[in-house]
């Protein structure tokens, strides 16, 4: 026998039954986006491996460590996108948007790769919904991309997500903040895991977020960031807690907030969920300014601030919920004999034209057991159709919940589904 061949680990398969919820969360998102007037955009899956390595950072583990590389047939080296927000401005920078319009606001939706440590909410093919908005420096612009995200997790139904935000300061400020951090850091090494003691070295911000509750302890007593903000941070960062009051948004100021890419300057955010499904990945999404990106990539001066949820995520805590999203058919469609089976592919046929969801057998068979499968279908109605139903052109609507069946003619079936009272749902047989 052949050897059968699996996915690649941390690749997950979406299957009918369980797209749904991620069909939900993507329409909710594009029907979000809209009324806040953000534009789709795509951008390939693939780039090269120099824009990741210039705008997330060498010293990063996105970059250092995780990064699908390889090399393509003529020799260049290139990259699985492992994060949007990168493609995104090498789209801007090279379609010049900024000479069209003086601010942009995009999104994005799609699969990100990333060689992680698979656990529950970690995976190495993930999907993320993204957002940036490009030409305005201004806090109103971070408060509004947070007032998209919480109208969004409002939209689903999620709660129990709480904002947190922080100020990281700008290159006139933020050296001074580095240089305290690293020497208190390093006056407090041996308390430090083994991964945070590498990262003292390369990317000492990166200590303050490690979940190990020892180096927890001594991010929580090490100098604060907000401490050292210059006057136009500071200024920034206040203005930003008075919109997002103005909006009514609720938020708490976390000073050890840093994320993990190096790009971000002053404001950065997280949404972070306290449910047990996500494990430790609790941390749905997260985002911050970045006004130097674009320039360092050799683009426009042009601020920017964006942010990033992982879908998967938000489909963990959906399916928490208990809620179903599998549209159930309207209409199963049986036939009696073996003589009725074209007019019943053909009565399937227009009655989805006229916008019905029907399911028919195309395998035919006993009625009997045409029945259990519209049982298990969990249609609302089935309709036998057999000889004596194609003679008189009269059928009936088998309520699948109970109740009375419905009499119809076969010429007004999809008028006559609609005008019935929405019977709660049958239980699909196991
Ligand atoms: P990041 O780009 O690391 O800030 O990630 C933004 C969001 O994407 C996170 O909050 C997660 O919800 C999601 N995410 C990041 N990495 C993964 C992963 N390996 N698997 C699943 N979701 C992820």
């Amino acid at each position: 026998m052949s050897q059968k061949i699996n996915g690649v680990k941390g690749m997950n398969d979406l299957l009918p039954g369980e797209i749904e919820v991620w069909q939900f969360v993507e329409s909710t998102a594009r029907t979000l986006f809209g009324r806040f007037g953000y534009g789709e955009v795509r951008t390939p899956m693939v780039e090269d491996t120099a824009l990741f390595v210039r705008s997330v950072g060498e010293e990063t583990d996105i970059v250092g460590k995780e990064m699908y590389t390889f090399e393509d047939k003529g020799g260049r080296s290139l990259s699985l996108r492992p994060e949007g927000t990168a493609p995104a401005a090498r789209a801007y920078i090279e379609h010049s948007v900024s000479n069209q319009e003086p601010v942009s606001r995009w999104f994005y939706m799609g699969p990100m790769f990333r060689y992680e440590r698979m656990k529950t909410g970690r995976y190495r093919q993930f999907s993320q919904i993204g957002a940036e908005a490009y030409g305005a420096k201004e806090p109103a612009q971070d408060a509004e991309l947070m007032d998209v995200v919480v109208q969004f997790l409002e939209a689903l139904g999620l709660k129990d997500v709480t904002l947190n935000i922080n100020s990281l300061g700008d290159d006139n400020c933020r050296p001074a903040y580095h240089a305290k951090l690293v020497e208190y850091l390093n006056a407090h090494r041996e308390e430090l895991c083994a991964d945070c003691q590498q990262r003292l070295e390369r990317n000492p911000l990166r200590v303050l977020d490690c979940k190990n509750e020892k180096c927890q302890a001594v991010a929580a007593a090490g100098p604060n960031v907000l401490e050292f903000l210059c006057e136009p941070c500071r200024a920034h960062f206040t203005d930003l807690q008075r919109k997002l009051g103005v909006l009514g948004i609720r938020y708490v100021v976390n000073h050890r907030l840093v994320r993990g890419l190096d790009y971000y300057t002053r404001t950065v955010f997280e949404f972070i969920a306290s449910h047990p499904a996500l494990g430790t990945a609790s941390t749905v999404g997260g985002g911050g300014r970045y006004d130097k990106m674009m320039k360092g990539l050799g683009g426009p001066d042009v601020p920017a601030v964006g942010y990033a949820m992982g879908l998967d995520r938000l489909v963990l805590l959906l399916k928490e919920g208990g809620k179903t999203f599998t549209q159930r058919p309207d209409l199963f469609i049986a036939v009696a004999d073996e003589g009725s089976q074209d007019e019943g592919l053909a009565l399937a046929s227009r009655l989805r034209r006229e916008g019905l969801k029907v399911d028919f057998d195309t395998r035919g068979g006993s009625l009997k057991s045409q029945m259990k499968r519209a049982d298990k279908s969990g249609a609302r109605f089935t309709l036998v159709l057999g000889e004596q139903e194609r003679t008189s052109g009269q059928a009936k609507l088998k309520p699948m919940a109970g109740g009375e069946p419905v009499p119809v003619a076969l010429d007004n079936v999809a008028a006559t589904v609609r005008a019935q009272p929405e019977a709660a749902a049958p239980v699909p047989a196991a």
